[in-house]
């Protein structure tokens, strides 16, 4: 079995589609896509992801996985 190692996926700049492992610019497909997303995140149109941007259920899942993992060295 030769399985090459390859993974498409999409540019979430462009949406163009290109294989993960080719480009030195990834998750973007190219330099250009990457300097963009690079602008934006200068000029805070992209926002951390933060607790506002939650909605209960996520939360309660994100505490579910702490507690979960915070009982694996009690006792
Ligand atoms: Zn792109």
């Amino acid at each position: 079995m030769t399985e090459k190692r390859t993974m498409n996926v999409r540019c979430p700049k462009c949406n163009e589609s290109f294989s993960y492992y080719s480009s030195e610019f990834r998750p973007f497909c190219s330099e250009r896509c990457k300097q963009v997303d690079l602008g934006n995140w200068f000029t805070e149109n992209y926002r951390v992801p933060s607790k506002e941007n939650l909605s209960e259920d996520d939360i309660e899942v994100v505490l579910k996985n702490l507690n979960d993992g915070d009982t694996e060295y009690e006792d």
